[in-house]
């Protein structure tokens, strides 16, 4: 079952305020058009009633959940929380969540991926990543790989999956350093899209290639240990 709560909605353009009900966990077994509209970017866009312009608002957190597909992911804003201290949270409500549930419930929970990440943009990257059969924590290697190559630090660049091509090649885009979520009111945010200021793409050889060495990642990459936060922009030390 989906959850919502009521936010009360100021147009950004005209300043109209109207109660608007978001999404704060969602379930899209049986709803491949909310994974679609994750993917295309069309996500809680409002219509302003008086200008009739979109007005995008994302609620944080917000859980989705795919059973069919094994996946669990909770959304945080981008923020000044620590991530450490938002994992033990989600962490925490997964167990609640799950460890209570009945004994059907708590089993099909046993197989399910946990992730936790910050912001749509990357939440729409994992959904992308799953959907494709890869391997989000390869990924995140290969762009630790492409940012070294380039000298570049993971703090001030994001690298992100736009899609998977035919044949597997991974078009990525090259990000700003993604600003706060711009808050709208005490759980939710108005989304502003981030232009790329240039794009890569990965092919499907160097995926296969860095996955023959996949046992050397935490190697080079401490941080990037696996487990519910795969995002080497998170964990990064600085
Ligand atoms: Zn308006």
């Amino acid at each position: 079952m989906s959850l919502y709560s009521a936010h009360l909605i100021t147009c950004p353009h005209c300043e109209m305020q109207w109660s608007q009900k978001i999404h704060r966990s969602v379930r899209v077994s049986g709803s491949p058009e909310v994974r679609q509209s994750i993917i295309d970017r069309s996500w809680e866009v409002f219509a302003c009633p008086r200008c009739h312009r979109g007005v995008q608002v994302h609620q944080f957190p917000m859980v989705y959940l795919d059973m069919e597909g094994n996946l669990y992911i909770a959304v945080e804003a981008r923020g000044e929380t620590p991530w450490r201290e938002l994992l033990k949270k989600h962490q925490n409500s997964f167990d609640q969540s799950f460890f209570f549930a009945p004994e059907v419930v708590r089993t099909m929970s046993q197989g399910l991926q946990a992730r936790l990440v910050f912001g749509f943009g990357a939440l729409r990257e994992k959904i992308i990543l799953h959907r494709a059969g890869l391997d989000d924590y390869l990924v995140e290697a290969i762009k630790g790989d492409i940012l070294r190559e380039r000298d570049i630090n993971p703090s001030e660049i994001q690298l992100r999956v736009e899609s998977v091509l035919d044949g597997g090649h991974l078009l990525m885009a090259f990000l700003p350093k993604a600003p706060p979520s711009v808050q709208h009111d005490a759980t939710s945010s108005i989304v502003s899209p981030t232009r790329p200021q240039k794009w890569v793409t990965i092919l499907a050889d160097r995926y296969v290639a860095r996955g023959a060495k996949r046992a050397k990642i935490l190697k080079q990459y401490a941080w990037l240990s696996g487990n519910w936060i795969v995002d080497i922009h998170v964990t990064h030390p600085g």
